[in-house]
């Protein structure tokens, strides 16, 4: 049992994110008629919007589900029972990813990590130059792996395709990165990119998103994976009315709208550098307290998120569950192989360095009760870092 704890919940898993009073303030009113004149030129706004995050000029289908769903959506309208999907198992969304993959009937080419990295972009040039008949029908990525915190770069992703000549679709779950970091759908030329409302755009869980590239679009034309909630057909159609097929999440879109407008406000590439900032805050004090970052390659370091290793012997869920009960503050677990060894500060989406700063005393004080053999000063060195002496 937990004991009464004053003040507001500090919520620093990466997804969900804290949402801003703006955004809470939009969403909160009697739903509108989605069939109506008011909702089209809501649908329109939010889909306009959501291309300029996505650095798209194509379609973008909104869904009203998790971002699961989003997968299931890319998988079902591009591929058929049967068809070679080529995906790095950098973590756990990797591996669920892949699981959901082979339940649909594909046949999946794995290539390992040791999920302290990204995605390797010379192991997989590799393997799709090895498939001359060009049976790999799709490139699975996740560019922000949230269970390791850490990045793969899609750009080389991308190069190592064209490099091999090779014509399969390059899918990218970016997820946990879209608004956090720089994402180019249509420059880095992906096929879809899946993304949910509930890490970087600071919304609610509810909505997922895909943006497809025309030839994603094409591939639907002879792909036989049954589909029907998922088709993205008849979203395609909506996407130039507004309008939706079904009743859409009416009321998250309107806080999307808002979510967006404030990121537009602040500017993109502003919005990206303050990631990075508390991204680095955050790493400067894992380091000063001498624990080990599960990211072990520097050009893999994530801007929304960062796991952290216990020490042997220590058990990351113990440490949490004490910084829940004394201080009312909810960090990610470790998941999947790691579970128990890793734990994950959320410093994704709408936070101030102040609320950075709270999280990171939180930590300090839970390693000190839960008796993690740690050094003083990390908290400190975040200081230095984010007034300019670091
Ligand atoms: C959160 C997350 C998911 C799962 O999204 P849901 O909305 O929970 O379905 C998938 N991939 C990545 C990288 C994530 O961070």
């Amino acid at each position: 049992m937990s004991e009464y704890v004053s003040g507001r919940h500090f919520l620093q898993t990466p997804g969900p994110t804290n949402v801003p009073e703006r955004v809470l303030r939009a969403m909160d009113r009697n739903p509108i008629n989605h069939r109506g004149p008011e909702f089209g030129a809501l649908g329109l706004s939010v889909i306009g919007k959501l291309r300029q995050v996505f650095q798209t000029t194509g379609i973008v289908g909104l869904f009203p589900s998790s971002g699961t769903g989003s997968w299931e959506s890319a998988i079902v309208n591009t591929l058929s029972p049967g068809d070679q999907v080529l995906i790095s198992r950098t973590g756990q969304f990797s591996n669920l990813w892949e699981q959901m993959a082979t339940k649909m009937g594909m046949d999946v080419v794995a290539l390992d990590t040791d999920w302290r990295r990204g995605a390797n972009p010379e192991a997989i040039g590799a393997v799709l130059r090895e498939d001359r008949e060009h049976r790999i029908k799709a490139v699975c990525v996740v560019h922000s792996e949230t269970s390791t915190s850490c990045m793969t770069d899609v750009a080389a992703v991308r190069a190592a395709m064209d490099a091999a000549k090779h014509p399969a679709l390059l899918m990218v779950d970016a997820i946990s990165s879209l608004a956090c970091a720089d994402y180019r759908h249509d420059e880095w030329r992906v096929d879809v990119t899946i993304a949910g409302s509930q890490k970087g755009l600071m919304v609610p869980p509810g909505l997922s998103f895909t943006a497809m590239s025309e030839k994603a679009l094409a591939a639907g034309a002879t792909a036989t994976s049954p589909r029907s909630y998922w088709d993205w057909a008849p979203l395609v159609a909506a996407n130039k009315t507004g309008f939706f097929p079904y009743t859409p999440a009416i009321n998250l879109l309107s806080a999307l709208n808002e979510a967006i407008d404030m990121l537009l406000e602040e500017g993109l590439p502003n919005v990206f550098a303050r990631h990075q900032r508390y991204a680095e805050a955050t790493r400067r004090t894992v380091r000063a307290w001498g624990l080990e970052l599960q990211c072990e390659d520097p050009s893999a370091y994530n801007p929304g998120v960062t796991a952290i290793r216990v020490p042997d012997g220590h058990n990351s869920d113990n440490l949490r569950t004490i910084i829940l009960n004394k201080f009312n503050m909810s960090l990610g677990n470790g998941l999947g192989q790691i579970e128990g060894k890793v734990f994950r500060i959320g410093h994704m989406g709408d936070l101030s360095p102040l609320q950075l700063m709270g999280t990171l005393s939180g930590v300090e004080m839970g390693l000190r009760l839960a008796g993690i053999p740690h050094k003083s000063g990390g908290v400190q060195a975040a200081i230095e870092y984010l007034t300019g002496n670091g």
